[in-house]
């Protein structure tokens, strides 16, 4: 089983309603067991939402309490991210999960970098929150901007 941000599936299920599909994504992942997730409607926010960015660190530390996710007005998200975050696992067999898909630069799902918290464009290295809970239950996570990555994972 393959877990796929689902915004990048189609789903608009992102901040302001929209979605963010991957035609080329869609095709590779043809025939594949796919488990759709959206962390952030997961953890009980709805659509569309404020955006929210990670303020004072990433992902791992929001896991750690180190950090807080903000929405650009100013409300305390973290308690819906982290539990976002532990949702999209329940009731799954770590055992089934062959890796994972996440969409870029997300507060939930961003990988390698994620917006800095200043809601200003800027970005900051680390992942977002579910990346990171994925990351540290060692399930190896790609963003759809790794597709030569994945071809080649998915022909393991
Ligand atoms: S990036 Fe992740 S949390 Fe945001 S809409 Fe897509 S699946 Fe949901």
């Amino acid at each position: 089983m393959i877990l796929v941000s689902a915004c990048l599936l189609g789903e608009n299920c992102r901040y302001d309603g929209s979605n963010a599909l991957q035609e080329e994504l869609s095709i590779l992942l043809e025939g594949r067991e796919i488990k759709m997730i959206c962390p952030e409607v997961a953890g009980g926010l709805g659509i569309p939402r404020p955006p929210a960015e990670i303020s004072g660190g990433d992902g791992h530390d929001v896991l750690r309490r180190r950090a807080e996710v903000i929405s650009e007005d100013g409300a305390r998200l973290t308690d819906f991210f982290v539990s976002g975050a532990k949702e999209v696992l329940k009731g799954l067999d770590f055992e089934d999960i062959e890796f994972a898909i996440l969409k870029a630069r997300s507060p939930s799902c961003g990988k390698g970098e994620i917006y800095n918290g200043s809601f200003n464009g800027e970005l900051r290295k680390g992942p977002g929150v579910t990346a990171a809970y994925l990351q540290d239950k060692g399930i190896e996570v790609f963003s759809e901007e790794e597709i030569d990555k994945i071809r080649i994972k998915l022909r393991e």
